[in-house]
């Protein structure tokens, strides 16, 4: 089983590819972190995706179809990182985004030919991505919405693995079959699983129009720049928007600069977060301990600063230098790569390179000390009473956070 990464998200990767299989295929999905995967199922292909700390487990799973004499395409965030190691564990792999080669594949398989390898020369254009097939989503929260609007983000942090995945390119759906399948969900509370949807002000613009009449409850995920934009900011209330998720990173200027993230005004961040919370929208921050600039000061300073601006949710991660990224090539030239073991690069329960002014050691206590003070329950009371959005909304995310830091299991 794969460990989910605190809350229990519906993810919607194999359900959108699941919409691009044609019906002749029968297909069925096993989303791990919800049921174990059936070894022995009667199956003539499996095709797994997978992000890099799944990476040992995953090969392990295809060595075992393998064994029976079913192929085993590979795909997703760390085949696209590292290729050439996926490649020695599968019959096919699939490089970068699917929308193209994964027909191919199957137009290829039908004919009882395939290649090794199937690579998107570019990003796809997302003209025609359909709906992801509901019917093939596994977990609680089914009834609420997962969806996309727009893929990929223009910036280059060194750490980003989407900045390499998607080359900077930001692509959309059209407006109106967004709309059509925001509409579709039965649930009040939808979730865009974007990159950054503030990346085209116009598109972003016009989906708002759209999906205002249906009256739900949205939340995404944006860079910084929809903090300061009142157009875009009003529209998303109008529509619906409680809750944005906002890569904040650091309060070090300096560990922004040195990561190429330096449009990240850490002198803002207070007052962006206090004309979003002005919308009505809660605002949910991204943080990461570990950058060269960070001393052991950076763990209470960002915990200070948090609970003064009245943030009611926070996601810290350990920095973490995925394979393919500018930051792993850093830092292996440097020489502070301290395992290649992939399980470990989760960016919480593990260090997995040499930190320029602390210790790894101290870097996992600081990390695990911002987890348990945040969602401590004296800094839950204290930052929910300013949020803009009522408890209904926060008070529920928030204990869900601190049930599942708890208890999850090791
Ligand atoms: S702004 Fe966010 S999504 Fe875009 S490259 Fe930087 S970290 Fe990645």
């Amino acid at each position: 089983m794969r460990r989910a990464r605190v809350l229990n998200f519906q993810q919607i990767t194999m359900p959108y590819l699941a919409a691009l299989v044609p019906p002749q295929w029968e297909v069925t999905h096993c989303d791990e972190a919800m049921i174990p995967v059936d070894l022995t199922a009667p199956v003539d292909l499996v095709a797994i995706t997978f992000h890099t700390p799944s990476a040992p487990h995953v090969y392990d799973l295809a060595a075992q179809f393998r064994r029976r004499g079913i192929p085993v395409v590979l795909g997703g965030p760390h085949v696209t990182l590292v290729p050439e190691e996926a490649q020695q564990y599968a019959d096919v792999i699939v490089v970068g985004e699917a929308e193209v080669s994964w027909p191919q594949f199957l137009a290829d398989c039908e004919q009882g030919h395939y290649a090794r390898r199937y690579a998107a020369g570019a990003p796809p254009a997302l003209t025609h991505a359909p709906m992801a097939r509901k019917d093939l989503y596994h977990r609680r929260d089914y009834s609420g919405g997962r969806l996309f609007a727009t893929r990929g983000c223009a910036f280059g942090c060194d750490f980003c693995s989407l900045a390499v995945m998607y080359q900077r390119q930001v692509r959309t759906r059209p407006v109106a079959a967004v709309a059509a399948e925001y509409a579709s969900f039965p649930g009040k509370v939808i979730i865009f699983w974007d990159d950054n949807l503030a990346s085209d002000r116009a598109y972003a613009n016009a989906l708002f129009q759209a999906i205002a009449p249906y009256q739900k409850w949205w939340s995404s995920q944006v860079s910084i720049q929809a903090g300061h934009d009142e157009a875009f900011l009003e529209g998303a209330a109008r529509s619906g928007c409680k809750h944005l998720f906002i890569g904040l990173e650091s309060l070090s200027q300096a560990s922004m600069n040195e990561v190429h993230k330096g449009f990240n005004r850490v002198e803002d961040y207070a007052r962006v977060i206090e004309r979003i919370h002005s919308y009505g929208i809660s605002v949910q921050v991204g943080i990461v301990f570990g950058f060269d600039h960070d001393s052991e000061a950076i763990f209470a300073e960002t915990l200070d600063f948090l609970e003064a601006v009245g943030v009611q949710q926070a996601t810290f991660n350990i920095l973490t230098p995925y394979p393919g990224t500018r930051l792993y090539q850093r830092l292996e030239a440097e020489g502070r790569i301290l395992t290649r073991d992939w399980r470990q690069y989760n960016g919480r329960d593990a260090v997995v390179f040499q930190p320029k002014q602390m210790s790894a050691a101290a870097l996992l206590a600081g990390y695990q000390y911002a987890n348990r003070r945040f969602y401590g329950l004296t800094s839950i009371a204290r930052r929910l009473s300013r949020s803009p959005v009522g408890w209904w909304w926060t008070a529920p995310l928030n204990l869900a956070y601190l049930a599942a830091l708890r208890w999850r299991p090791s």
